[in-house]
């Protein structure tokens, strides 16, 4: 494990090991989002101008919504990517934890050099190299570093990856963690050539009829808790049709537009008595603690975790925790 500190000589040993090694396999975590997939892009594109071979595997297939992306289908999934046992270095973005890019966890954790990258406080650094840095707002601006390091241009391509990746970590640039160096990058993407409405329609503001339908659905379960200070939706499978994870992302964010409300929870029916969980904190609460809890994680303002049980049952684990820390 690496004990380099600072994080301008970590980034210079990350760009050291992407100049020695010659074969890397690159990954993010299971149900990937827009900062994952333009994290793994925009590295491939930083591996492809060193000539290095590289390979992006991850676990799960990509979301409709992320198809835009450039270079998306040069994406590998994991049962099409054997054997990977040959790379002599992983590089893992965007993942918290080893458990987070699922069955890969095996093949990286032979591999003799794993270099991870990410802006989870909570990342476990299970790493040789872990440049870890939970200040950055996404992914994506720590892979932009490197493509910056090496000199390498910056495309229309590039640009539009590492706009999306950071439109989306920040939601729309609203989230706390919109830096102004964030908005300097978007600045200079927009400069290369990206269109910010092509990309915030394409990642917020396009919706089959069926994911408003469900919205609808979700929306109408709404229930409030302690003083309405806690709010919580939930749809069931049978109302998903066949919606897929990523099509029910940001629903939780229209709780968050009641001003009264400090923790905002989803929870999605993925199996029967089994519950995806999205919450949302507005104030100081650190959400991450309470996903925590359910062997879950993520940032202190949005995090999500994976819970048992019926839905009355998943509602009340999660209150209980919540009131405990809202006391
Ligand atoms: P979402 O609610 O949008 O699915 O997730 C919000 C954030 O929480 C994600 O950006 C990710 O960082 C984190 N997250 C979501 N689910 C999990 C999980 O099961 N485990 C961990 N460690 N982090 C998660
Ligand atoms: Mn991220």
């Amino acid at each position: 494990m690496s004990c380099i500190q600072n994080p301008d000589e970590i980034l210079s040993a990350v760009c050291d090991a992407l100049k020695r090694e010659n074969s890397f396999l690159i990954t993010t975590h299971i149900r990937p989002d827009g900062d994952s997939l333009t994290s793994v892009l925009v590295l491939a594109h930083v591996l492809k101008a060193l000539d290095k071979d590289h390979w992006i595997v991850l676990d799960d297939p990509i979301p409709a919504k992320y198809r835009f992306l450039p270079g998306i289908e040069t994406i590998l999934q994991v049962q099409n990517a054997r054997p990977l046992t040959r790379h002599r270095a992983c590089v893992v973005m965007d993942s918290s934890t080893l458990n987070r890019i699922g069955t890969l966890a095996e093949t990286v954790q032979k591999c003799p050099l794993i270099i991870n990258i990410d802006h989870h406080h909570s990342n476990e650094h299970f790493g040789h190299l872990n440049w870890v840095n939970g200040d950055e707002s996404s992914t994506v601006e720590m892979g932009y570093a490197v493509l910056t390091r090496f000199g390498i241009e910056v495309t229309q391509e590039i640009a539009t990856l590492v706009y999306a990746g950071i439109v989306c970590d920040t939601g729309c640039f609203r989230f706390p963690n919109t830096t102004s160096r964030s908005l300097e990058i978007c600045g200079e993407m927009i400069r290369k050539g990206v269109s910010p409405k092509f990309i915030a329609d394409k990642m917020f503001y396009q919706k089959n009829p069926d994911t408003l339908r469900a919205l609808a659905r979700a929306l109408d379960s709404m229930e409030l808790y302690f003083n309405d200070t806690v709010g919580c939706i939930h749809i069931r499978k049978e109302d998903l049709d066949s919606l897929s994870e990523a099509d029910t992302e940001g629903f939780v964010d229209y709780l968050q537009l009641v001003p009264g409300t400090k923790v905002n929870f989803f929870m999605r029916e993925e199996a029967k008595n089994r519950y995806r969980v999205s919450l949302r904190s507005k104030n100081n609460i650190p959400i991450d603690e309470i996903a925590r809890v359910f062997g879950g994680g993520g940032h202190a303002q949005a995090a999500g975790c994976t819970i048992e049980g019926t839905l009355p049952d998943v509602r009340k684990k999660i209150l209980e925790v919540l009131r405990r820390r809202l006391d």
